[in-house]
């Protein structure tokens, strides 16, 4: 019997990619037991913190060497505008390992004051055996948020790419076998949910789970843990993040639209802290409207390997078609479509949906509620700051938000206000490395990435008490 295998689609255009394995059940819970051998072995584990930093580092370089090929796999799986790889994706996932491979040794535990005959410290260990499931969206970006600190902590980890976007993160795992990374402290399987990655969430061996995906599958992961071995479960997952424009916003000039565009549109709106709710107040709301819909109009739409495209296509047909059928309903129920609202027919075989905004959408209307992971953003007006944060936080999720005022009481209150785990002022941004990045309410749960606080996934506290003799 041949082994089960995925087609590798091109978002593109349907033209077939390739085909990869679906790693099976029993071959994860082989790929666990491999992975807690060479914990154990301590080949990896046992090794100083720097000297894992200087194969991080090498590691580094190595996708520095190979960005371009790293940026067309992930266009090409994907469907990203190639120019979006090579200037973002790519430099940031290369950025991340770094940053983790020189933070590693710059992190301290905690000694007690508990006596003159008593040493009492606590420290972080790896847990042994780690696993990631990754989204589509970002293959090789959210693959480095968590080998970074994942290896650099000691552990042992097994990386599941989704379905449609393997190859990358395949490659980032040649190369760190490359850069000396010991073999079996890496391993990537690939496969589907249903059966890798829920073999995954049920191993026994596993001891830290960190998934970036969506909110229903995320629940069904943290059930599989709690019903195994109760491994740590850290959930990234979905977002309808709110773009709050108060009524001075316009004073920002330009800024403001290419913000907003940027956090509209970016990677066709298929990005989980993607402002695809706009909420302005009423004095501005016509202006824009204006002004956001002609620039999202203006967006080049394209082949996602053309470095002019600016919006690429979106995953499958069904996206495409669960898009286009929210913004119908929205259309029923008297909404008005300032621009896009179908799909538009680019490159034969591809699912490319127009920019859309789409404004007059009543309170609490499913479009403004679901999240549709694509290029569809609607505008509320409001008339108080009570009543922009109540819009923002009238959704289950609670991911990240952008607020535009130049005033400083506007801003803070704003920011305090709205129930998100990230908030940027003045601008679009998840901010650097240093910032934590984590959701709120059902868009996250149990861990946060990037920052030092991103070692707390990957690693378990301990308190040590030494008893001596003075
Ligand atoms: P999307 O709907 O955007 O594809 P998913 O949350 O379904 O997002 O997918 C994110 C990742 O979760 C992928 O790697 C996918 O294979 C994986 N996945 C999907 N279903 C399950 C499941 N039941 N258990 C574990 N992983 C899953």
């Amino acid at each position: 019997m041949t082994a089960p295998t995925l087609t590798l689609r091109s978002p593109a255009d349907g033209t077939v990619l390739g085909e990869t394995p679906i790693t099976s059940a029993a071959e994860v819970h082989a790929a666990s037991r491999r992975a807690d051998e060479v914990f154990r072995s301590r080949v990896w584990s046992g090794r100083t913190p720097r000297e894992r930093a200087s194969v991080l580092l090498r590691l580094a370089e190595l996708m520095a060497r190979d960005a371009e090929t790293l940026a067309r796999l992930d266009c090409e799986d994907a469907g990203k505008p190639i120019t979006e790889c090579r200037e973002n994706d790519v430099p940031s996932a290369i950025e991340s390992i770094r940053w983790f491979a020189e933070a590693v040794d710059k992190q301290y535990g905690t000694t007690t004051a508990s006596g003159p005959d008593v040493l009492a410290f606590t420290e972080r260990e790896p847990f042994g055996v780690v696993a990631a499931i990754l989204p589509w969206n970002y293959p090789l970006a959210m693959a480095a948020w968590k080998v970074g600190p994942a290896l650099a902590a000691g552990n042992s980890l097994i990386l599941k790419p989704a379905d449609a976007t393997p190859r990358s993160v395949q490659h980032l795992a040649a190369l760190a076998a490359e850069a000396g990374l010991p073999d079996g402290v890496l391993q990537v399987l690939p496969g589907d949910g249903p059966t890798t990655g829920a073999a995954l969430a049920e191993d026994p061996l596993i001891g830290a789970l960190s998934f970036t995906g969506s909110t229903a599958t995320g629940r069904t992961i943290l059930a599989a843990a709690a019903a195994s071995n109760l491994k740590r479960v850290s959930l990234e997952m979905g977002g309808k993040s709110p773009q709050i424009l108060m009524d001075d916003a316009l004073s920002f000039g330009n800024e403001l639209i290419e913000g907003m565009v940027e956090s509209a549109f970016l990677t066709s709106g298929q990005n989980c802290t993607a402002g695809s709710r706009i909420l302005v107040h009423r004095s501005i709301h016509d202006e824009v409207v204006t002004r956001f819909a002609a620039a999202a109009a203006a967006l080049r739409v394209g082949h996602p390997a053309d470095p002019a495209t600016q919006l690429g296509p979106v995953l499958t047909a069904a996206a495409a078609r669960r898009m286009t059928d929210a913004v119908a309903q929205a259309d029923r129920e008297g909404a008005t479509i300032v621009t896009g609202g179908t799909e538009i027919d680019v490159v034969p075989g591809g699912h490319y949906v127009a920019p859309t905004v789409v404004t007059g959408v009543a309170a609490g209307s499913a479009i403004t509620r679901q999240e549709l992971f694509g290029p569809i953003v609607t505008v509320q007006a409001f008339d108080t700051r009570d009543e922009a944060i109540a819009l923002a936080n009238d959704i289950p999720y609670g991911l990240a938000a952008s607020v535009w005022t130049a005033r400083l009481d506007d801003a803070l209150a704003l920011a305090r206000g709205v129930e998100a785990g990230l908030v940027s002022v003045g601008t679009y941004s998840e901010g650097d490395l240093a910032v934590p990045f984590g959701g709120w309410k059902q868009s996250g749960f149990g861990g946060v990435e990037k920052s030092l606080r991103a070692f707390e996934q990957w690693t378990r506290e301990k308190s040590i008490w030494i008893r001596h003799r003075p």
